[in-house]
């Protein structure tokens, strides 16, 4: 059976979005391929499944936007519903697939696979456009951003969604990191943003500072939920989340509370007790008693 042809949606001048069916993270069901393809030559960032009708279908897509030579691959971070396809197309395509060293030792590719991987260089070129792969750890400890200035576009991977949110948890993610790609994204000057999943953002820059003053708000919430009482991480989990997640993301919505205590935590702002029944039980700390007057002086 014939795959559905993969959409080719210009973003930019010489950039496009290939959404991707994949099994990823529920609200989203596809992936974000990217295309940079200028002069016969392209450029492929992220393939998240190994379908070979999908392979197949995404390669009639690289053709129809005028490539007739791959020269790179790159991908942005090692989940699986972002790399799981760059085997394949660089068994098609011989060229190497860029990936920082802190994300190409967590993937568990297969030899002939993990020959193809090399660590991403600062920067590339696609027939004379920049594509400058900055290291920017959050989501995973190893993520990529790819900044395009010529054309005015910056891939983030997973640390901005068009669809559904971006989920940042132990032991791949670390909070106090990602609040830094994400200044790093507003201050990249691109006015477009590519995420890993649902369509462009037009405002890059607001997109990153939206996502930032949301992620301290969540973090003002737990701070009060503690004030109230102490509470270990299921119960924090409960009352920030409700039964608002759907049933998929419930552990990806554990995991990020859990990534915004360690951020509390190593801040000095929370303190945990272990408790042997209960687990870790995470609290304010004790004020700092303050003498009511001046200790005497001898
Ligand atoms: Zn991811």
């Amino acid at each position: 059976m014939c795959a559905a042809a993969i959409p080719l949606i210009r973003i930019a001048p010489h950039v496009f979005q290939c959404p991707v069916p994949t099994p990823t993270l529920p609200p989203a069901y596809s992936t974000n391929t990217y295309l940079v393809a200028k002069d016969g030559e392209g450029v492929v960032v992220d393939m998240g499944t190994d379908d070979p009708d999908a392979i197949q279908a995404l390669v009639d897509t690289i053709r129809a936007a005028g490539v007739r030579r791959v020269t790179a691959l790159i991908a942005t971070h090692h989940h699986r519903d972002h790399t799981s396809g760059l085997p394949a197309l660089h068994r098609l395509f011989r060229v190497p697939v860029y990936i920082h060293p802190l994300d190409r030792a967590r993937l568990t590719w297969p030899e002939t696979g993990a020959a193809a991987l090399a660590d991403a260089p600062p920067a590339l070129s696609c027939a004379g456009i920049a594509l400058h792969l900055r290291h920017c750890p959050g989501h995973t400890h190893g993520h990529l951003h790819v900044e395009i200035p010529g054309e005015d576009v910056i891939l983030v991977g997973d640390h901005l969604a068009g669809q559904g949110s971006v989920w940042i948890g132990p032991p791949d993610g670390h909070m106090a990191s990602y609040f830094d790609a994400l200044d790093a994204i507003a201050a990249s000057g691109c006015r477009l943003a590519g995420p890993g999943h649902g369509p462009v953002l037009e405002d890059a820059a607001a997109a990153a500072r939206q996502l930032k003053e949301r992620r301290l708000g969540r973090e003002a919430e737990m701070l009060d939920l503690l004030a109230e009482r102490p509470r270990t991480l299921g119960e924090i989990v409960d009352a920030v989340y409700g039964d608002t997640v759907p049933p998929g993301a419930r552990l990806a919505a554990r995991r990020t509370v859990q990534a915004h205590l360690q951020r509390l935590l190593s801040s000095g702002r929370v303190t945990r007790q272990f408790d042997a029944d209960r687990g870790f039980i995470y609290r304010l700390p004790h004020p700092v008693s303050i003498p009511d007057r001046a200790p005497t002086a001898y």
